[in-house]
């Protein structure tokens, strides 16, 4: 079983998408496992006022606050601690819009070479960079533009992981997955009427002529990969 650990101080976000479709399929069929760990619930000692902030002003100065390394450290070290004992092997991301970009060919190797994967999702600043250097973690964007939290990054990545592991895809949604589809897809009804103007269905795909719609498909590919520059 592979196991999903994320480090967040929004673990409702992750919890909430581990509960649907094939994400949730794969956790019931025991394919993997998903824990979201709150660097809150790791913070050692009492504040006078009760309120025990995990982040703190940044060294150096600069506008906003960053996710202290202690609590993020140990709640890292929990996550860990499970998978030392069984002699896993395990891997250590920081979701960050400086880190290097998450592909389909990086999801596939972390699949074939970890068991155990602990996502730190930053907030704010980010994260105190000692976290990164004591557990040669390695930072990782899911794109390039700036999120509000590495909640949903951490998901992309669990989520694109997630379906090449072996049995979590039906026969035939990994069927889909393999080819390359048209990005253009229709279902009924063959025409549809919007606000007086009717839309229908091209008729090649109505043809039943499997060459020319798999000629009609390869067309479309082509016309979207040209537009987008590739
Ligand atoms: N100025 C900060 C920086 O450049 O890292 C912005 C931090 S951002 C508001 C807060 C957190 O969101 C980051 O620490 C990171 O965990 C996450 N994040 C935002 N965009 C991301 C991206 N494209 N890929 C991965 N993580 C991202």
């Amino acid at each position: 079983m592979k196991r999903f650990h994320v480090i967040t101080i929004f673990p409702d976000i992750v919890t909430a998408y581990a509960g649907e479709s094939i994400v949730a399929r794969a956790v019931k069929d025991k394919l993997i496992a998903i824990k979201a760990y709150n660097p809150r619930d790791f913070l050692r000692g009492k504040s006078k006022n009760g309120y025990r902030p995990v982040d703190d002003r940044p060294y150096g100065g600069g506008p906003g606050m960053v996710l202290a390394a202690d609590p993020v450290v140990r709640a890292i070290d929990r996550a860990l601690s499970a998978a030392r004992k069984g002699k896993r092997k395990t891997k250590v991301i920081i979701l960050s819009p400086q880190g290097k970009e998450f592909t389909n060919a990086y999801a596939e190797r972390l699949v074939k070479r970890y068991d155990d994967v602990v996502f730190v999702a930053g907030r704010y600043e980010g994260i105190d960079a000692r976290v990164k250097t004591i557990f040669r973690a390695e930072e990782v964007s899911t794109g390039p533009y700036v999120l509000t939290g590495g909640e949903l990054p951490a998901l992309t990545m669990i989520d694109a992981m997630t379906r090449r592991i072996p049995g979590v895809l039906g026969k035939f949604e990994s069927l889909e997955e393999s080819r390359t589809a048209s990005p253009d897809v229709y279902t009924r009804p063959e025409v549809y009427e919007w606000k007086g103007k009717k839309y229908r269905v091209p008729k090649v795909l109505r043809s039943g002529d499997h060459k020319k719609i798999d000629a009609w498909k390869e067309t479309r590919i082509a016309m979207r990969k040209k537009k987008k520059g590739e």
